[in-house]
């Protein structure tokens, strides 16, 4: 079996608990070196991140990789390049195996592995989202025809475009593939891609060290923008002018601003008026969830990458099973190659509905209101019972308004579902409580720190 291939697999599981900064910052650049008497060696960039992993992922990490393989015991960590590695490594048997079966697929999976996380510094493109591996059905017809079209004419046709659709319907990748098919078309270009949450942290930082001017110069002089997720940016009025004025700098001189968010720029409640009017004066795409042989079409065609077959059977039940999530149906498949390697046999339906089943299952296996309440009220070192208490004493108010911000955060629950977790607290104490807590977390460094260390208990309880 493929190192590379059970590592993807184990990210897979670990993005999902973690926010895509955090996750990015601790797991990029790592792999899985070596497999041997039941110690997994895992390669990471630097001692910084080895002591990371080892001290804050580590039973994250054995548990997921445990999950894969049941022979693993114990993982250890070594500073080194794990792609390289990872290559060299492969037995020769296992390369001539790999011949026969179809060469210019699996040089392309494997090519496509390889770059799975070498994010370029300077446009922040991961090359992995191309139009290549991207399927197109009725479901995100739109949005990848206004693709095309700006993709044609940057800065002509439809400027912005802004895209919105659900968790894990492809608003990345498309957005990730317009630029990436820009730059290959254009490469004098300068393209930027920044989800807006990295954004808000790079003006942060500019204030700090007194760099603003910099950070200014240096967004107006992008050819092509890519704001992702811009649902975060509203939490702000100070950031929504920031982004304003960068983005009409831009606008004026037909640069191209490309936009996601997971609605329409009319549910943003908190955008300002000439921000939601300048976005409307653009395209607005949405991707909607793609229908049952559209699920197949693109099961089957990230299958034919792996080495393994998988019946129609078998990814009609994936399929079928899961509706609402690509990431998830793509985190299924690959779950269902790897037991296959495992146990050099092809999936049967009983294996696959259990495979199924535990993968569904798996994200909320980690996080769950009680857990958040419980590492919450851990932290600050007050009682669960002191945190329902309609008490507005500040040691038991800011730890309420977290939990509260994680549960929406994190598991994307109601405002009115959790405020009924907080003694029937009514959903507009709860808005004004998560609110609370992104304003503060732009300014204040330290409630970051905390929040990190909150979920990192989380994620160990
Ligand atoms: P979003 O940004 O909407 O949350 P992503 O772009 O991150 O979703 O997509 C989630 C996963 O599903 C990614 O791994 C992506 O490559 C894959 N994916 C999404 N849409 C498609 C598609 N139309 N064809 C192939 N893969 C897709
Ligand atoms: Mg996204």
């Amino acid at each position: 079996m493929e190192n590379r291939d059970l590592w993807q697999t184990v990210l897979a599981k670990i993005e999902l608990t973690l926010s895509r900064p955090n996750f990015l910052t601790w797991f990029q650049g790592t792999g899985v070196s070596n497999i041997a008497q039941g110690t997994a060696t895992i390669c990471v960039p630097n001692g910084f991140v080895r002591e990371w992993l080892q001290n804050k992922y580590h039973k994250a990490i054995l548990h997921a990789l445990r999950e894969i393989n049941t022979d693993i015991r114990e993982a250890v960590y070594i500073i080194g390049q794990p792609d390289g590695a990872g290559v060299r490594h492969l037995p020769k048997e296992h390369l001539n195996k790999r011949k026969e079966i179809s060469a210019p697929s699996v040089l392309m999976a494997e090519e496509m592995a390889i770059k799975e996380l070498t994010v370029n510094p300077e446009t922040n493109l991961n090359p992995r989202y191309t139009f290549a591996n991207f399927v197109v059905g009725s479901f995100n017809e739109l949005a990848n025809a206004a693709g095309q079209s700006v993709i044609k004419n940057p800065g002509m046709t439809y400027n912005p475009l802004f895209i919105y659709g659900g968790v894990g319907l492809g608003k990345t990748h498309l957005i990730q593939a317009i630029g990436n098919e820009l730059l290959a078309q254009r490469p004098q270009i300068k393209v930027r891609y920044v989800p807006s949450e990295k954004y808000m942290g790079e003006i942060v930082e500019a204030l700090r060290n007194q760099q603003m001017n910099a950070l200014k110069e240096r967004y107006r002089a992008f050819d092509l923008l890519i704001m992702d997720d811009i649902q975060f940016i509203a939490r702000t009025e100070k950031m929504q002018e920031e982004f304003f004025h960068t983005f009409n700098a831009l606008y004026e001189r037909n640069k191209q601003i490309i936009i996601s968010s997971d609605r329409p720029p009319q549910a943003i409640a908190t955008l300002e008026q000439r921000l939601r009017s300048r976005f409307e004066g653009g395209m607005i795409a949405d991707v909607g969830l793609p229908d049952l042989e559209t699920r197949l079409i693109i099961l089957k065609t990230k299958a034919q990458t792996k080495e393994v077959v998988l019946s129609d059977q078998v990814l009609r039940h994936v399929a079928e099973n899961i509706k609402n999530n690509i990431r998830e149906l793509e985190g299924a498949l690959n779950q269902l190659v790897m037991t296959s390697k495992v146990s050099a046999a092809p999936i049967d339906l009983e294996t696959a509905k259990k495979v199924v089943a535990s993968y569904t299952a798996t994200p909320r296996k980690f996080l769950s209101p009680k857990k958040i309440i419980k590492a919450v009220s851990d932290f600050y070192d007050i009682t669960e019972k002191d945190m329902m208490q309609h008490s507005r004493k500040k040691d038991v108010v800011k730890p309420r308004q977290i939990a509260m911000y994680l549960m929406r955060e994190n598991l994307k629950s109601s405002y009115p579902s959790i405020g009924d977790k907080f003694d029937g607290r009514d959903h507009t104490t709860v808005i004004h409580s998560c609110e609370k807590v992104a304003q503060d977390l732009i300014t204040n460094p330290e409630l970051e720190e905390e929040l990190k260390a909150i979920k990192e208990r989380i994620l160990l309880a």
